[in-house]
């Protein structure tokens, strides 16, 4: 195949299920390429001597190199070329920003479409499992044991870097089945449960980490128990930050308020979609979700999929919606309505105190905040009530205090965030943190990189005490 054919070529369109046909199911959305598909797209990636969408990417993936595999049909290099680098592929294909990283700095950007970087990554991750590739492998035990806590994005990349290392690694999780937020928040119709992330746990067993589930660090066990009855010599935190905010508004604690958290963990993972489900799940006929992020758009897309009227009240415009746009444009597809620079002031409630409409003052914007992003500022006297059964807050999260609450010396900053290092280190000595729980609410590719980065200085840490 012809390669490095850039804009000569247009990219190569994904296929996705139909918007009137998904927004009634749980499917996933987009259905990825085939092999002559990607081969075609890859095909036009130009092999840039100085890549800027490696310099893009959060773990520097060696991009032209996988790519230039791909395009040449070895499905199995390009699998192992990105397995230095990522140990969820598969999910990170599916769920990372690319459009603001290696997407949004690949060259072919500047005067076409950049290459489609992250539905080829998918491509070889799906391919290499169905056919059972392996890019895995690990050395011998060396006789020291690490707790991982939490089985989020950062804590599943801390114990595969640790086990192929050769420690003996067991993560210990709170809920009853891992995964942290790619489990309980993201949607089968982005991150089929059954497909793609149990086989990225799998792997893990395979690697023989130990995962036990329905253990609370702080309650169950404390960090102390780890480190001490438990005999482990280094501890990694990757607890996440599952902690919901609310507006503190009048009203909100009217039945039929509830957090994009407890709802989207109500359907992804107690399955509450599913007719023979035990968790019910309350939607009624309309719904309005706060908030203009990825959670937001979840949380609006499962409620439409669940048969209801939805809209998302924003206080800021369409330009500065922190939702990836691919989310937000298949939101619409879907058929979700958007009340932009409208913020919400009260919940109100009928006689029995339960919901039934958000009372919202117009915006409009001013000078940029410290965000960079124009501060929304309320216009004076102009008010409106958009009527709803069901108000989804989804207005971002927090690190859970309990670890940090109950571990001597374990600081955090003013947000709540574990207090860590570049390489993850703690302020107690053998505990590293990494992901959310340390930088807040982010991305899954942040977190991974930061447990790959713990596991590195964990490694280094534990030889260290030998020397
Ligand atoms: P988590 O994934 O939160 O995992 C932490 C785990 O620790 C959880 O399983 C939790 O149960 C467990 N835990 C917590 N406390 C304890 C304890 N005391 N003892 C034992 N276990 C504990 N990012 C993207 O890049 N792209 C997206 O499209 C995207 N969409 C998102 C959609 C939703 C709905 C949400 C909520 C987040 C989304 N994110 C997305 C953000 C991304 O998922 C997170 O940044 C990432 O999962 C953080 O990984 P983590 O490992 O630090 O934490
Ligand atoms: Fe290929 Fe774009 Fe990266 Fe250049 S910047 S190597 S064209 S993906």
């Amino acid at each position: 195949m012809e390669r490095k054919l850039g804009n000569k070529i247009p990219r190569v369109p994904v296929r996705e299920q139909d918007p009137a046909q998904r927004a009634r199911n749980f499917e996933e959305v987009c259905l990825g390429y085939d092999l002559s598909e990607a081969r075609r797209e890859a095909s036009r990636c130009l092999d840039c001597p100085k890549p800027a969408c490696v310099a893009a990417c959060p773990v520097s993936i060696a991009i032209p190199e996988f790519i230039r595999a791909l395009a040449e049909g070895d499905v199995a290099t390009a699998a192992s070329v990105i397995a230095r680098d990522s140990s969820l592929p598969a999910i990170c294909g599916r769920v990372c920003p690319q459009e603001i990283q290696c997407e949004g700095s690949c060259v072919l950007g500047r005067k076409g479409e950049p290459v489609a970087i992250g539905k080829l990554e998918r491509f070889v991750a799906d391919t290499s499992r169905r056919e059972s590739i392996s890019c895995a492998g690990r050395r011998p035990l060396n006789g020291d044991r690490v707790a991982v806590v939490g089985s989020g994005p950062a804590g599943l990349a801390c114990a595969t870097d640790l086990a192929k290392t050769g420690y003996d690694v067991t993560i210990f999780e709170s809920l009853h089945e891992p995964g942290g937020v790619l489990t309980y928040g993201i949607p089968e119709f982005r991150l089929p449960k059954e497909t793609v992330v149990a086989p990225a746990i799998e792997d893990l067993k395979q690697l023989g980490v130990k995962i036990e589930t329905n253990v609370v660090i702080g309650r169950t066990l404390t960090l102390q128990d780890l480190m001490g009855q438990e005999g482990f010599q280094a501890v990694f935190l990757g607890s996440g930050a599952g902690l919901p905010k609310f507006m503190g508004i009048p009203g909100e604690n009217r039945n039929g308020v509830v957090s994009a958290n407890e709802f989207l963990t109500r359907n992804n993972l107690m399955k509450a979609y599913r007719q023979d489900a035990d968790t019910p799940i309350y939607v009624g006929r309309r719904v309005t979700v706060v908030g203009g992020g990825n959670v937001a758009m979840d949380a609006a897309r499962t409620a439409l999929r669940l048969g209801a009227d939805v809209t998302v009240v924003y206080r800021r415009t369409e330009q500065e919606l922190p939702a990836r746009k691919e989310e937000v444009h298949h939101a619409k597809e879907e058929g979700i309505h958007f009340e932009l620079l409208t913020n919400p002031v009260e919940v109100l409630g009928d006689e029995r105190g339960w919901v039934r409409a958000l009372r919202c003052q117009r915006m409009t914007l001013g000078e940029p905040d410290e965000s960079g992003r124009r501060r929304p500022v309320a216009v004076p006297d102009d008010f409106c009530e958009i009527p709803a059964d069901v108000v989804i807050m989804s207005l971002g999260t927090s690190p859970n205090p309990l670890i940090a609450s109950s571990t001597e010396g374990l600081e955090v900053n003013r947000w709540g965030c574990l207090v860590a290092d570049e390489d993850g280190a703690t302020t107690v000595p053998g505990v590293f943190a990494g992901g959310d729980a340390v930088t807040g609410a982010a991305t899954v590719i942040l977190a991974m990189g930061a447990g790959r980065k713990a596991a590195a200085a964990i490694d280094a840490y534990l030889k260290g005490l030998k020397s």
